[in-house]
C-alpha cells in the first residue's frame, strides 16, 4: 500500500505530498528528538470519516513533546484540526494519521534548541499492520533479544522519534528470523511491550497486561480495558514473564495499526490452542466494530468529519 496522499499539513499549511520535505541538517535526523503519533480514522456507518480518539492521542502527543522539554507551535486544538482537515483535503474515508514534531535546521550540537519545531500531519492508507492472516489467525512471536529502554534512559511513556531505534531492530531481528513481530522484555525480565504494540495474556478468563511503567501508554490498551469492563472480564495490570505467554490461554497485541492481534505463538511455543480464543474474539470484534461507529456506548470517541 502506497503512503502517497495528495496533501500534507506542513506548519499549518498543506503542502503537495511531493513538496512536503526538510533539509538535510534538520536536528532530529541527526540526534532523534521529536514526538510523533499513529492514529486511525474509519468509515462511519454513513460512509464519513471518523478518527478514533483523536483528543486521546494528541494528548498523548503533547505530554511527549512536554517530556522532550520542547514547546509545540501548535495548540492541541489546531492539531487536532489538521488532522481533520488533512483527511477531508485528501478525500479520505479511511486512513492512518502521522502528526509528526520534529527540530529544523539552523544549529547543529546537542544543546542547540533554538531551531525551528515544525509540525506535520500526514495520512495514508494502511491495512492490517500485521498482515490480514495476521489479524484473523494470529502472529508468530519471538522474545527478542533486544531490553526495552530503561525508565530513566528514554523517558519510555513519550512517542519519541529516536525510541523507535530499539523496536526497528527488535522487528528487524524478529522478521530475519522468521518471525511476524517480537516481544520485548524490560531490564527485569518481564514482559513489556511489542514493537509498536501493548501485549495481554488470558489465563482462566482473567486479562493480564503489564502496567503503565515502562511501557507506551497505548491508547488501543485503554480501549482494550474499556471494553472488558464493559463485558465484565477481570483485569489486572501487573508484571509477568515470558512464561505467561507459554502457559496462557490465548494472548494478543493491540495498538492503533496492529489493532487487535491474536497471538499464534511464542518463541515457536503454542500459545493456547494457536487459533484465536473466545476472550480475544471478543475483544477484537468489539473494537473493530467500535471504530467503525457500531458500538453505541463507545462512539463518544469518534471525531466525524464532516
Ligand atoms: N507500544 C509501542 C512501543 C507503540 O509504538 C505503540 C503504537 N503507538 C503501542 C504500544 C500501542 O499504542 P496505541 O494503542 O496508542 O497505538
Amino acid at each position: 500500500m502506497s503512503i502517497e496522499s495528495e496533501l500534507i499539513w506542513f506548519d499549518g499549511e498543506f503542502v503537495p505530498y511531493h513538496e512536503a520535505n526538510i533539509h538535510v541538517l534538520s536536528h532530529t535526523l541527526h540526534y532523534g528528538l521529536g514526538a510523533f503519533e499513529g492514529i486511525r480514522a474509519y468509515a462511519q456507518p454513513d460512509g464519513r470519516a471518523g478518527i478514533w480518539r483523536l483528543r486521546a492521542h494528541i494528548r498523548r502527543f503533547m505530554d511527549s513533546l512536554k517530556m522532550m522539554a520542547t514547546d509545540c507551535p501548535f495548540t492541541l486544538e489546531q492539531i487536532e484540526d489538521a488532522c481533520v482537515q488533512v483527511l477531508k483535503v485528501n478525500g479520505f474515508s479511511e486512513a492512518y494519521l502521522r502528526p509528526l514534531a520534529f527540530l529544523g535546521h539552523g544549529r547543529m550540537g546537542l544543546g542547540a534548541r533554538d531551531n525551528k519545531i515544525h509540525v506535520v500531519v500526514a495520512a495514508w492508507k494502511w491495512g492490517a499492520y500485521l498482515g490480514e492472516d495476521g489479524l484473523t489467525n494470529g502472529v508468530r512471536l519471538c522474545t527478542s533479544s533486544m531490553t526495552r529502554h530503561h525508565p530513566n534512559a528514554a523517558l519510555q511513556r513519550a512517542k519519541v522519534v529516536g525510541h523507535y531505534v530499539n523496536s526497528v531492530l527488535a522487528r528487524y531481528e524478529a522478521n530475519d528470523n522468521g518471525f511476524d513481530e517480537a516481544i520485548m522484555l524490560d531490564q527485569n525480565g518481564y514482559v513489556a511491550e511489542g514493537t509498536g504494540e501493548n501485549i495481554f495474556v488470558v489465563e482462566e478468563g482473567v486479562l493480564h497486561t503489564p502496567p503503565v511503567a515502562n511501557i507506551l501508554p497505548g491508547i488501543t490498551r485503554r480501549t482494550v480495558l474499556d471494553i472488558a469492563r464493559h463485558e465484565q472480564i477481570e483485569v489486572r495490570e501487573q508484571f509477568f514473564g515470558r512464561d505467561a505467554l507459554y502457559t496462557a490461554d490465548e494472548a494478543f497485541m493491540c495498538g492503533t495499526a496492529a489493532e487487535v492481534t491474536p497471538i499464534r505463538s511464542l518463541d515457536r511455543r503454542q500459545v493456547g490452542t494457536a487459533t484465536p480464543g473466545p476472550v480475544t474474539k471478543t475483544i477484537q470484534r468489539t473494537y473493530l466494530d467500535a471504530v467503525r461507529g457500531k458500538v453505541p456506548w463507545l462512539t463518544d470517541n469518534i471525531t466525524v468529519v464532516e
